[in-house]
């Protein structure tokens, strides 16, 4: 077996994200020679060693990263400021600080500054998820095939991002460096807005009159069902996306809108192929994505 890529792994916040990434270490014992968890609450700690995949938990996030060579934020990013204020005290020299958050732009933002000179700071996102959360969620396979993005903020070292690359390569992810402002709207379009109009179709379909969302919930058919299971989603990590990624998705929902206003029009005046040409687009993304193997 190869050696372990680091001495000492903590992770801030263990649910689908880091428990998963904590599973595969464990498993594969090439990633992390000793594995620390951090959570906010001491329940989830207790269930951490229950299922074992930790050498040590800490409720306090500080001591979690004491002799840390690699530290990873696994937190709803609202967290994340609190947290790098907390940790950067404790930090070994040399450290790397990497995280998994949805937006990249505010942990830049929010993280950059509060990490001390001789350390460094490679952000990243998985791009792989579920609609479940908490340390009971995580398995081992979830990152296979999936990309994760790595920002590095223009001057960071090139080995600490090659450390970080190659952390995922044994998660199963293939990785790409991408402009963090980039990031930020790709992922606004193919993730983020998709969960905002999940949420909001699960909230019109349960506003209507009771009689109605009986009906609804009693004959949903597969495309009311695919956005529930988009929107069964932890309401705190997508508050904090949708906070932390304000202006491309707002860019995005503003797009969409003229483009759904577009679609109404042609409904209403029975443009006919306009209706089937926009249907037609679907059948070609959904094509590309199974070609790309992410579907
Ligand atoms: P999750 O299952 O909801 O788990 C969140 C974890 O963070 C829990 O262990 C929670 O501890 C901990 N936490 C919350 N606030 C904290 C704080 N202030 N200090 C320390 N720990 C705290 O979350 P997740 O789905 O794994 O998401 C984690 C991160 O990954 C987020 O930044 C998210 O944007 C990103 N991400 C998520 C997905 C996805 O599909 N879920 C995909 C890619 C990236 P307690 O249990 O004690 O509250």
């Amino acid at each position: 077996m190869p050696e372990p890529l680091f001495r000492r792994l903590a992770l801030l916040g263990v649910g689908l994200i880091g428990s998963s990434v904590a599973r595969i270490a464990r498993a594969r014992g090439d990633i992390a020679a000793e594995i620390v968890v951090n959570a906010r609450t001491q329940k989830t700690l207790d269930r951490v060693v229950e299922l074992g995949f930790a050498d040590r938990v800490e409720i306090d996030p500080g001591r979690a990263v004491e002799g840390a060579d690699c530290v990873m934020l696994c937190a709803p990013v609202g967290a994340y400021a609190g947290l790098a204020e907390a940790i950067a005290p404790h930090l070994t020299p040399g450290a790397i600080v990497t995280d998994v958050g949805s937006t990249k732009q505010s942990v830049i933002r929010d993280v950059g500054p509060l990490i001390p000179a001789g350390m460094h700071f490679v952000p990243g996102h998985p791009l792989a998820g579920t609609e479940y959360s908490g340390p009971d969620a995580g398995f081992i396979t979830l990152f296979e095939g999936r990309w994760t993005l790595l920002t590095p903020p223009p001057g960071t070292d090139k080995a600490a991002v090659e450390r970080i690359a190659e952390l995922w390569h044994r998660c199963g992810s293939m990785t790409e460096v991408m402009e963090p402002s980039h990031h930020d709207r790709v992922l606004a379009i193919v993730s983020h807005l998709p969960h905002l109009l999940a949420f909001t179709i699960c909230g019109t379909a349960d506003d209507l009159a009771d009689e109605s969302r009986q009906q609804v919930l009693k004959f949903a058919a597969s495309g009311f069902r695919d956005f529930t299971r988009i929107a069964a989603s932890d309401p705190v990590m997508w508050r904090d996306v949708f906070l932390n990624n304000r202006e491309a998705l707002l860019e995005m929902l503003a797009r969409f809108t003229e483009d759904a206003q577009a679609m109404a029009r042609a409904v209403r005046w029975g443009d006919a192929s306009y209706i089937e040409e926009r249907i037609s687009r679907g059948r070609v993304i959904r094509r590309s994505l199974i070609e790309l193997k992410q579907a």
